[in-house]
């Protein structure tokens, strides 16, 4: 029996839990329109005895699947055949002992680890999802992907599309809210980039529309294929952590696509008595899209069983669209309305005990600030989850001796203009790219000493300030 032979998708709403083959290409639920998993039959799937098995892959680096990130774990994710697997050495990430964050969190020392999934091949934490999404593109013969994108997914698309040359890459982005850095490397990898009028949503909804009408692959994150590579993220981190469990997982919430697929890891890992616990979950939104956060703390929608209240979302929604209210935040990979993975993302919560923050600019911009001096820099959008940690710790919910890891989900170079008119000395600069967005001060501004070309004045300005 082939290991595929054990997995479908599947509905997640429990009344309908309606299955489909491995090999359609689906965004919903033909049935219900719900959202869809891959599932397992673990009980006919080879299964690790503890995850301390996947060790033996480390010596083994010749071998494309077992240098990966994503593939050495496999048998977590045994959703296509191996031999049909795409890989380019993703999910070669770092789990960091961060104490200097840690001090600006609030956490004890030695207690906040920064999980920086900038290391990847396209600089965030989208690849480990592409691979597997793109694997499975590949083994149902599909001949072009595409995606909406608010820069991460498209440039990650694009790059799987160049390397493996498998596939030809569409990418759909909004008008203006794109950063340099992620659109560059769509360019560069020769992705055909349609930028549409309008934001992420339109994208998303146009995207859909086009990839039906014309059968091309769909890798946005409702594709439930890229959140099984993304379950990876937790594995690496238990990994790294010696195979323990944190106390808390903390992690920006955009599509919801990462929160849901941690949430799926932790789920299975527990299903299958590889873990003895899950740890707490927390999605932090910004203030500026904060869709979640008002669903979950304002309106108290909850995954209750599967039976989620769409008639709050739906109002919701409704009032949403009715003022014209649209998300706007500096930190542009969540500036999302509706996040695609709202139901999915319910369920991790339930899962693991979460709560839901939203963060303001001003926060996410001081928290990168931190970030970066600390020694690894991180986009906007991932400095959310440590902006998210500090509030959660000053309110006394995260324990200041409790294990945390945030998660850093984007390069410090996606987003440099953002940094720039941060650290800049220029007021005006700071004011156009960043006064529009309710930031009023940089609080750890590293700023540029300004000299004449004179070699006096060099010695005297290093002297005064270095
Ligand atoms: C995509 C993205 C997010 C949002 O992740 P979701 O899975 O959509 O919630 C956050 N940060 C960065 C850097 C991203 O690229
Ligand atoms: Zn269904």
């Amino acid at each position: 029996m082939s290991a595929t032979d054990a997995a479908c998708q599947q509905c997640i709403r429990p009344d309908c839990g309606q299955r489909y083959a491995l090999g359609e290409a689906l965004v919903a639920c033909a049935a219900c329109g719900g959202l869809l998993d891959v599932a397992y039959d673990w009980n006919r799937l080879p299964v690790p005895k503890t995850l301390a098995d996947f060790e033996k892959f480390w010596s083994r680096r010749a071998d494309p699947l077992a240098f990966s990130g994503v593939w050495r774990f496999y048998d977590l994710l045994p959703f296509a055949p191996r031999d049909r697997v795409v890989t380019i050495g993703e999910g070669q990430t770092l789990l960091q002992r961060a104490d200097r964050v840690a001090n600006y969190v609030g956490s004890n020392p030695g207690r906040l680890y920064l999980q920086y999934e900038g290391m990847n091949p396209s600089g965030s934490f989208k690849d480990n999802g592409m691979s597997a999404a793109f694997t499975h593109a590949h083994w149902i013969g599909a001949r072009r992907a595409a995606c909406a994108s608010t820069g991460n997914t498209s440039a990650s698309l694009a790059l799987y599309s160049c390397v493996s040359r498998l596939m030809q890459a569409v990418i759909f982005i909004g008008s203006g809210k794109i950063s340099y850095g992620k659109l560059s490397q769509a360019l560069d990898y020769g992705a055909l980039t349609v930028q549409i009028a309008g934001d992420f949503d339109d994208a998303m909804q146009r995207v859909k529309e086009v990839s039906q009408q014309l059968g091309i692959y769909l890798v946005n994150s409702v594709n439930p294929f890229r959140l099984e590579g993304q379950k990876t993220i937790m594995f690496r981190v238990l990994e790294a952590l010696g195979w323990e469990v944190p106390d808390w997982i903390v992690v920006p919430g955009g599509n919801l696509g990462n929160s849901s697929a941690f949430g799926k890891a932790f789920a299975e890992l527990k299903q299958l008595g590889l873990i003895d616990r899950v740890p707490r979950l927390a999605v932090i939104n910004a203030t500026g899209a904060n869709t979640l956060h008002g669903l979950y703390n304002g309106q108290g929608v909850r995954w209750n069983d599967g039976r989620i209240d769409q008639n709050k979302i739906a109002a919701f929604y409704a009032e949403m669209d009715e003022h014209k209210r649209r998300a706007s935040t500096i930190a542009s990979a969540i500036e999302i309305n509706r996040p695609v993975n709202l139901d999915k993302c319910l369920r991790a919560l339930a899962v693991c005990n979460g709560v839901v923050r939203e963060t303001t600019d001003q926060e996410i911009l001081d928290a990168k600030a931190q970030v970066g001096a600390g020694g690894l820099g991180c986009e906007p959008a991932s400095a959310a989850s440590v902006a998210g940690a500090k509030q959660l710790v000053a309110e006394g919910v995260i324990g200041r001796d409790e294990r945390v890891v945030c998660i850093l989900t984007g390069h410090q170079l996606k987003d440099p203009t953002a940094t720039v008119a941060y650290h800049t000395t220029d007021q005006e600069q700071f004011n156009k790219v960043l006064g529009a967005r309710g930031v009023k001060r940089a609080s750890f501004a590293n700023r540029a000493v300004a000299v004449s070309n004179d070699l006096d004045e060099i010695v005297r300005a290093i002297q005064l300030y270095g």
